[in-house]
């Protein structure tokens, strides 16, 4: 299985580089409409159609013969030192998934002022698997569907077109900020040629409510590709494509709410047990309220898992997006319409890693409205 993955994502690979270029990002919740609901979410339990049972079976030989022996031997990259398995395969200590790489000066100003001024809760600036929507970003596709159903080519086409586009634009938004960004494709459930159902999801999210603050969803989804856990899978696609910027797309084949699940350094606090978040993912309905997903959307999401925050009332005070509505109307965070006309703000620049520079006005828009975290919604 992963070496389909691995397979599928240098195929797609090949199409991104002929047809653009991509990447991607990291943190929160539902897509560019206003709304009063929060974000953060997951992944859904999942189960195995006989079909990704053998697959799974062939995957784990594969994985546990080839990729444990090749951690054990790597336990001396620097890298590798940061995750410590025990014989038995489980991870004795976490601890390094709350540390941040800080490389230069300016980074570490970020960091300080970020550090001096947030809640740890809210704090998602270079944190988690996405860290800045710069460089080698890997992004692993998950097509999702209930048992008994399939992707259809044409649902397929479409929303892979959408995250095409999504990748896109990130990219170019990116280079505007002299930053390269290459992103590199890898999918899971439909095949190269559409010809798969999709991972077969037992209860599949109908709703936000389904994915929103639910960590186990990505844990039995990715048991059900080969992974063992999270973590691994991590550890996984960071060794095996060579870059610790990786971002999950869960495509979920029904209607609903979409929302991203961001890492914190909130997180730290509760001993390990938003330890399953430090893969940070986004959630993405074929539909929502009956439309067909959004590009717009999927880069909304994509950036919240890179760093950046909501900007729209509901999730931010009714002040503060106002004041984003008169400066920053294009600004695809305060719910941007149009891919093409969409802009990130200094805010947004300055969260995601493509900025350093630092505005008062940033704390406007900080968050409250995590439950995990024991916040509350503001309106
Ligand atoms: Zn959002």
């Amino acid at each position: 299985m992963i070496k389909k993955i691995t397979d599928f994502a240098v195929r797609l690979n090949c199409v991104l580089l002929i047809m653009l270029c991509a990447l991607i990002a990291m943190p929160s919740c539902g897509g560019s409409q206003n709304s009063s609901s929060s974000e953060t979410a997951e992944n859904s339990g999942s189960q195995n159609g006989k079909k990704n049972k053998k697959q799974k079976t062939e995957e784990e030989e594969e994985y546990d013969e080839d990729e444990y022996e090749d951690d054990d031997e790597d336990d001396d990259d620097e890298d590798d030192d940061e995750y410590d398995e025990d014989e038995d395969g489980s991870d004795s200590d976490h601890s390094w998934i709350y540390e941040q790489k800080i490389g230069n000066a300016a980074d570490k100003k970020v960091s300080a002022t970020l550090d001096a001024n947030l809640e740890p809760a809210h704090n998602t600036w270079n944190i988690g698997s996405a860290k800045k929507l710069e460089g080698k970003i890997y992004v692993l596709e998950v097509w999702m569907t209930s048992p008994g159903t399939s992707w259809s080519k044409n649902n397929i086409a479409d929303m892979q077109g959408k995250i095409y586009s999504a990748l896109d634009w990130l990219k170019n938004i990116a280079a505007k900020y002299g930053k390269n960004v290459e992103f590199e494709i890898g999918s899971y459930g439909v095949g190269a040629e559409g010809n798969e159902p999709g991972v077969i999801v037992e209860n599949l999210p109908q709703s936000y409510e389904d994915v929103a603050y639910n960590a186990p969803v990505l844990p039995e989804a990715l048991k059900t590709i080969g992974y063992p856990d999270v973590l691994s899978c991590y550890n996984y696609l960071k060794e095996d494509f060579g870059t610790d910027n990786i971002v999950l797309l869960q495509l979920i084949n029904n209607d609903g709410w979409p929302c991203a699940c961001n890492f914190s350094k909130g997180y730290s606090e509760y001993n390990g047990e938003y330890d399953d978040f430090y893969l940070e993912s986004v959630n993405i309905f074929r539909t929502m309220k009956g439309e067909q997903c959004k590009d717009e959307t999927i880069a909304h999401e994509l950036l919240h898992c890179f760093g950046a925050w909501d900007m729209y009332g509901g999730q931010v005070t009714k002040e503060a997006a106002q004041w984003a509505q008169t400066y920053y109307p294009n600004e695809i965070m305060l719910g941007a319409y149009d891919l093409k006309s969409a802009v990130v703000s200094p805010l947004t620049a300055y969260l995601t890693g493509l900025s350093t520079e630092y505005n008062d006005w940033y704390l406007y828009f900080t968050r409250v409205d995590n439950p995990a975290m024991g916040g509350e919604s503001v309106d």
